[in-house]
């Protein structure tokens, strides 16, 4: 009784020793202000964060396209993409007419800048446009510049093309509050007695590593591997820099996606797959989940499981909370789906944009056998470090991967 009293002391010692970035703090239940208990929640901001990112550079095109709302493009210091936002007004959204804006902005934008690579394009309804993150476009497409000939036909109505999204009219409500929430820190949701318990497993998974009651802290600390995750997936501008760099790299990664970008762009979502790395649960509509009764927690981690698996034909094993914030619900809901709640290491603080040099020397510095790297991948400061971050990793003698190729055979390639 005594020993057991003592290794609970000397775990909690070790779970209030914990980095202060990840502290463990009992948080009342949170509920939306103003909103009954929210459905789907409170919608919990994209990156980036506190910090604004510096604004990237538009392509003007001359004589402008109607509705073409923004047209911005960016390099990962090889290849060059733009994406372009079109409303179109509520009268005037037919398919055709979706298809055919799109194809005038991707051809006049190839045309205008040869460097780019590939042009996404956005359509949206104005009348309910609420930003990435809002109601689901009305169509996207991908077109890299060596399939423009192909796309063309699609609009064309000649052959089909698989790097579209065909949506339809959203309802004209507006969009929520958005709460300022950074993924940054792990908080806790629960009461003492829930509290103690999480500490006892979080220590113990500090010491051992590898998956415990449904939980992963961090993998196991005799193989020279550490994994690499990307949160709020898949971006439309940001995607193709990633994946590029990650296959220059030679680096598998797992990506915990919005269920909802993954409709909206289920494209990038293949390729993760066919290039591969893994795909993650990270809600439907990235919301914050303690305080949401059972049933919308489950409908928001199966949403996503379903729209994730619909793309890729294959299950989905880990989920990453929205915010970092989690409860007993979480966890229990998360594990009868079958997921493996899926928390990190290291935290750069990319998503704050604290600029390039610091997210790499914080990168460089927490580097370690069993690490769970957090990263964005909508964080123009991710791009701008992957590539000296994994040469770093390769040096130590670490070898970068996915959450399944950290933790093994128990999960790993099924
Ligand atoms: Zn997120």
């Amino acid at each position: 009784m005594f020993a057991r009293s003592l290794l609970i002391a000397l775990l909690l010692g070790v779970a209030i020793a914990q980095p202060a970035r990840t502290p463990l703090q009992p948080v009342p239940p949170v509920t939306s202000p103003g909103r009954a208990p929210s459905l789907p929640g409170q919608v919990q901001p994209l990156a980036p964060g506190a910090r604004p990112a510096p604004n990237l550079p538009q392509l003007t095109l001359t004589p402008p396209v109607p509705g073409l709302t923004r047209l911005e493009y960016r390099g990962n210091g090889f290849i060059e993409v733009a994406h372009g936002v079109v409303l179109l007004e509520p009268d005037d959204e037919s398919l055709a007419r979706r298809r055919a804006v799109a194809l005038t902005v991707v051809q006049r934008a190839l045309a205008a800048r040869p460097s780019l690579a590939e042009v996404d394009v956005s359509v949206y309804d104005r009348a309910s446009y609420g930003g990435f993150g809002g109601p689901l476009p009305l169509f996207t497409a991908s077109v890299p510049r060596d399939r423009l000939a192909d796309f063309t036909r699609y609009v064309g109505g000649v052959s089909a093309y698989d790097r579209v999204f065909e949506g339809t009219t959203p309802p004209r409500t507006p969009p929520g509050p958005v709460a300022r929430v950074r993924e940054d820190a792990l908080r806790f949701f629960g009461n003492a007695s829930d509290l103690l318990q999480q500490q006892v497993e979080q220590s113990l998974s500090q010491f051992r590593g590898g998956v415990r009651g449904g939980l992963l802290f961090k993998g196991g600390l005799a193989r020279p591997v550490a994994a690499l995750t990307f949160d709020d997936a898949p971006h439309p501008l940001y995607e193709p820099l990633l994946l590029d760099l990650l296959r220059r790299e030679g680096v598998k990664a797992t990506f915990f996606v919005i269920g909802r970008n993954a409709v909206a762009y289920p494209y990038f979502v293949r390729d993760m797959i066919e290039q591969g790395h893994e795909v993650g649960n990270h809600t439907y509509h990235h919301v914050r989940l303690p305080g949401l009764p059972d049933d919308a927690v489950r409908a928001e981690l199966s949403d996503a499981n379903r729209a994730i698996s619909d793309i890729t034909g294959r299950p989905v094993h880990y989920f990453r909370p929205p915010g970092g914030d989690y409860s007993p619900q979480t966890l229990r809901i998360a594990e009868g789906l079958g997921l493996v709640t899926t928390f990190w290491t290291d935290d750069p603080g990319d998503f704050d944009n604290p600029g390039a040099a610091v997210v790499q020397s914080r990168l460089v510095r927490h580097l370690r056998y069993g690490g769970i790297v957090l990263l964005h991948d909508n964080a123009p400061e991710a791009i701008d470090v992957l590539a000296a971050f994994t040469r770093v990793a390769r040096e130590r003698g670490v070898r970068l991967t996915t959450v399944g190729g950290l933790v093994g055979s128990a999960h790993a390639g099924r």
